[in-house]
């Protein structure tokens, strides 16, 4: 059909739903508190004319307060338009030899979408059936390797040893580590970034402060590898990130007393909601994200719970994938939000 044979056809990923009418959203892990006070003040203190302009192509602002918060140097320190940039440019940039990239089969959707996207060759690693990672799964040849740590959506998080095994194993392959959930619990290997050039850690925005609209992501890793990205990213479009981004950005990372408040009140909303999930018969992995990735009970259908809380105005996600098909993800919102949550879920599961 002509033109059709040129089009470059895939399956894309697919983001949970933004519903348009009020309801209670706990379906795209993000944050139910606003962001940093200091945010909205640098925003509305900003010099708007400014808009005229270009904005920093090396996103100065931001990589300069993420360099000084995080006690690394600035050529460390790359950022994009939420981690999903960062992380598509990092497969654009370091995926692009022959061999396969590994990354678990069951994990952040987005991974296969970009290695199609881009032509990569993958193969997925088998989780334990208790979905911890088995990291004997990536100790053979690659081209790559990306893990989720804490895992999306199992919400498992492995220790730093576990995951320095991978990264000490793989020296001849960049290993990515996305710590999108970090900030919530569980061991980074950012304190390892300057004993293993191969190494690079990605951060985000949209979780833990509360950014999600604002599009930042950020990753940490050796400068070659730095600079390789940057030379990918200013062969694809050098203004990645806007103004008001960058500004809001490095005025988040500043605040870490309203950062660490946040984090606590998340943590603590969560640590009550799985005692009442458990009271009710839920079992999960011990999350340490700002998500609880929850089996139903048994006799219970989780596709039938997913649309009974829908139809309830409670929004959460669920995967029709083989091994995960009879749970749910449900994001930590607000205190009120968790006890909406669980009264709805006592009728749904009549206990
Ligand atoms: C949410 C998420 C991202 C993307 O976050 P953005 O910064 O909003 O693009 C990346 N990785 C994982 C595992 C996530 O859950």
């Amino acid at each position: 059909m002509g033109f059709e044979d040129n089009i470059r056809k895939i399956d894309p990923y697919i983001p949970g739903e933004q519903p348009k009418k009020k309801v209670i959203k706990l379906n795209t892990n993000e944050c139910p508190y606003p962001p940093s006070p200091e945010v909205i003040r640098a925003l509305r203190e900003a010099d708007w004319e400014r808009l005229r302009l270009y904005p920093e192509p090396a996103c100065d602002t931001l990589v300069d307060a993420l360099a000084d918060h995080y006690g690394l140097r600035r050529e460390q320190v790359f950022a994009g338009v939420g981690s999903d940039d960062v992380l598509s440019m990092c497969f654009l940039t370091f995926f692009a030899g022959d061999r396969p990239i590994l990354f678990p089969e069951i994990t952040y959707s987005f991974y296969d979408v970009w290695a199609k996207v881009y032509g990569i060759p993958f193969e997925t690693i088998e989780l334990n059936e208790d979905l911890t990672l088995d990291p004997s799964g990536f100790k053979k040849p690659n081209g790559g390797v990306v893990i989720a740590n804490p895992n999306a959506p199992t919400g498992v998080a492995e220790s730093r040893e576990v995951i320095e095994g991978i990264i000490e194993y793989n020296k001849d392959s960049v290993v990515i580590v996305d710590e999108a959930y970090i900030d919530f619990g569980g061991e980074s290997v950012l304190p390892l970034i300057d004993r293993y050039p191969n190494l690079i850690v990605t951060r985000t925005m949209s979780k833990s402060r509360a950014l999600a609209g604002m599009r930042i992501g950020y990753c940490f890793g050796d400068e070659r590898l730095i600079k390789y990205l940057n030379d990918v990213k200013y062969s694809v479009n050098s203004y990645t990130m806007n103004m008001p981004a960058l500004i809001a950005g490095a005025a988040a990372i500043r605040d870490t007393e309203y950062f660490r408040q946040t984090i606590e009140k998340i943590k603590k909303t969560r640590e009550w909601t799985k005692e009442r999930l458990r009271e009710m018969g839920f079992t999960f992995n011990d999350s340490r994200t700002n998500f609880i990735f929850a089996k139903v009970p048994k006799g219970c259908n989780a596709k039938e719970i997913f649309e009974g809380l829908r139809s309830m105005g409670i929004y959460v996600r669920y995967f029709d994938k083989p091994k995960i098909n009879d749970r749910m993800r449900i994001s930590v919102g607000t205190d009120d939000e968790m006890n909406f949550l669980i009264g709805a879920l006592k009728k749904l599961t009549r206990t």
